[in-house]
């Protein structure tokens, strides 16, 4: 399966995504890890990014899309796998369907994990990572209302949107994930 997880930061979308990877066999990409993983390793991908993940702020599109595409085109991606945090912007999300349409291998499914903004920054403060500080949170948040949310309606136009409350402990959520999926693809 190939299978898109949208949601804000603070849903839960990492756990919860490395956990249905991990149940259906497939490879959990998460371009955030990547991106800090370069940063980290100080390659040029992580020195030309570094500044917008420490701002909340999105990495240009021609970068991730460059990024995700030379992933995408790896071995372990012939499997299936599932994109987390990818893609956060209308083009993005349209340049991936054009590369996946092109290959014969479009989406399987999105998953889309909704929470109410309190309980967002509430697990996003508990969490505190480097780019959970209260005003790079805000920006986080709004730059996801601005840019990510509206590829609700994308997914939804083309009949691939799963909408999953996020609400409630990690196990509850998973529960609920899973039976959105086995709906698309029974086990
Ligand atoms: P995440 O761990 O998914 O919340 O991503 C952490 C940060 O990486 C984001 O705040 C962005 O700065 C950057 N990032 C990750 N994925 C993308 C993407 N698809 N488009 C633009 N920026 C991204």
């Amino acid at each position: 399966m190939r299978i898109v997880f949208l949601g804000p930061p603070g849903v839960g979308k990492g756990t919860q995504a490395i956990r249905l990877a991990r149940a259906l066999g497939i490879v959990h990409l998460s371009t955030g890890d990547m991106l800090r993983q370069a940063a980290a390793d100080k390659t040029p991908l992580g020195l030309q990014t570094q500044a917008y993940l420490s701002a909340g702020k999105l990495v240009p599109d021609d970068v991730m899309l460059e990024l995700v595409r030379e992933r995408l085109d790896k071995e372990d991606c012939s499997g299936g796998y599932l994109l987390d945090g990818f893609p956060r912007t209308l083009v993005q999300a349209r340049s991936l369907d054009a590369m996946l349409t092109n290959g014969g291998t479009p989406l399987s499914a999105v998953v889309d994990l909704q929470l109410e903004v309190e309980a967002l920054v509430r697990r996003l403060v508990a969490r505190g990572r480097e780019d959970d500080r209260p005003e790079v949170i805000r920006e986080r948040l709004d730059q996801y209302k601005r840019q990510t949310a509206p590829l609700s309606d994308y997914y939804r136009e083309r009949g691939l949107l799963h909408v999953v409350d996020g609400g409630g402990t990690p196990d509850a959520v998973f529960q609920r994930i899973r039976a959105e999926i086995d709906r698309i693809a029974p086990r």
